[in-house]
């Protein structure tokens, strides 16, 4: 009896002990659980923080770029009216812009010119001038330029040591005025020949009918600071020859010119070279060889001749 009590005090003891066991493993397996799901919910605040990190970079980049472009915006904004308002005319014709200018000279010369041309008659006056070695300056007309003929005079003239100045491809003042724009177009024009024809790029110019005119009084101001501001240098005259006066007699012309350069220190006379005007060309030897003997030194005009202009009105 003794024996089998003892017996079955055996068998308990690994009963127990494989409880005690389970129960262990049990309740390790339930902290292993708790401890799972407690990471889980770490893990799933995390990401959800995360989530809400990139989503907030997204909307800080996306604020960075339109700040980029309205900061874009605002530069070109500034850009296009920085230099000092530009005016869009400023912006034709970039080839039509001199080198800036470094100032004039001033010397007591008398400066012939003659407007027009060319024609048959710069032929004559070229000759003319020739026989006294004498240089002047032709402001030239570009519908004269279209002909063969024109062309060889226009070389001629270059070729012979005169200045070549540009008066106006068409001659037509309602047009050439009607605005800068037009002016400049019908400039472009005739320089372009010029330089096409002979390979001078001129320099100076002369407004038709002079720098204020009848036809211009609503834009002068503008188109001389324009064509100033390109560097070209522009002559109006102090002694006019008075030769665009219908039938004026040669003795006229010839007195008209000598009693003018008399009067001045430096003279810039007014003539003409196209076809009708005969009675220039007569003129000219009397009034050149008067005005040598008196010891009248003659130039070609050039771009830092100080000009002689007329004032604006006041
Ligand atoms: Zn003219």
């Amino acid at each position: 009896m003794h024996a089998q009590t003892r017996q079955k005090k055996k068998n308990l003891l690994p009963m127990f002990v494989i409880t005690a066991l389970a129960a262990a493993a049990a309740g390790l397996c339930i902290v292993l659980w708790h401890a799972r799901a407690e990471m889980q919910t770490e893990l799933e605040t995390c990401q959800q923080q995360l989530d809400e990190a990139i989503l907030e970079a997204q909307q800080v980049r996306q604020e960075l770029t339109d700040l980029q472009q309205e900061y874009d915006k605002l530069l070109k904004a500034q850009d296009s009216t920085e230099p000092s308002g530009e005016i869009a005319y400023q912006t034709l014709y970039p080839e039509l812009m001199l080198e800036p200018l470094k100032g004039y000279t001033q010397e007591n010369k008398v400066y012939l010119t003659f407007d027009d041309g060319p024609s048959e008659r710069t032929v004559e006056i070229l000759d003319v001038l020739a026989q006294r070695n004498i240089k002047a300056t032709f402001f030239v007309v570009g519908s004269n330029l279209k002909s063969e003929r024109g062309q060889e005079i226009l070389r001629r003239i270059a070729e012979e040591g005169h200045t070549i100045g540009i008066h106006t491809d068409s001659h037509q003042y309602r047009s050439i005025y009607a605005s800068v724009e037009a002016y400049l177009e019908d400039f472009e024009k005739v320089f372009r020949k010029v330089y096409e024809i002979t390979g001078v790029k001129p320099e100076i110019f002369r407004f038709p009918g002079g720098s204020v005119n009848g036809y211009n009084g609503a834009i002068y101001q503008e188109l001389i600071a324009e064509m100033m501001r390109r560097g070209f240098s522009y002559y109006d005259w102090n002694v006019s020859s008075a030769d665009a006066t219908g039938n004026i007699a040669a003795s006229t012309i010839e007195k008209n010119c000598i009693s003018g350069v008399r009067s001045y220190r430096r003279s810039i006379v007014l003539m003409h070279d196209s076809g009708a005007k005969n009675s220039t060309v007569q003129a000219l030897p009397g009034v050149l060889d008067t005005l040598i003997a008196e010891g009248y030194e003659f130039a070609p005009l050039n771009r830092e001749t100080m000009p002689v202009t007329f004032a604006y009105p006041s």
